[in-house]
């Protein structure tokens, strides 16, 4: 047995060994080029896939997001808003309060007008005898009158 020979290799055995590691190089540069080709596709269908996937995060967003507005405004705290929509106030819980919100402006109640033929004069006056509407004391007495 000679050891010693056994380790040295010839000019061919080093040669090929050579030729087979760059070929075994080429081929790990190759397999590392598609590597970074698969991870790049990874990556961009990751992208798409948590771009289409928001649930998640909008959870956990929305959940922080109240969790922030409330440390801002305290549940126990009335909250009102008024904006293009309408008003709405938001009352802490457990407290009832009969308040109800009428949308769009109020308006007073129509006046009556005049109760004699003709006139449209919104009235002033009622009679205590025929109740009925007049827009001044003459039209009023003529209502009474009438009858
Ligand atoms: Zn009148």
């Amino acid at each position: 047995m000679e050891p010693m020979k056994k380790k040295h290799m010839t000019e061919e055995e080093i040669a090929l060994k050579k030729s087979e590691i760059a070929r075994r190089r080429k081929h790990q540069s190759i397999q590392r080029a598609e590597q970074d080709k698969m991870d790049t596709i990874n990556r961009l269908l990751k992208k798409q896939t948590t771009k289409r996937r928001p649930k998640d995060q909008e959870d956990t967003d929305s959940v922080h997001n109240d969790s922030n507005s409330s440390s801002v405004l305290p549940p126990s705290s009335f909250h009102y808003v008024n904006n293009a929509e309408g008003a709405t106030l938001s009352i802490p819980t457990g407290v009832e309060v009969p308040i109800r919100f009428e949308k769009g402006p109020k308006y007073p109640p129509p006046v009556p007008n005049c109760a004699f033929p003709g006139c449209n004069v919104p009235k002033r006056y009622r009679s205590v005898k025929t109740f009925e509407y007049a827009c001044s004391m003459d039209h009023l007495h003529k209502l009474e009158s009438k009858g």
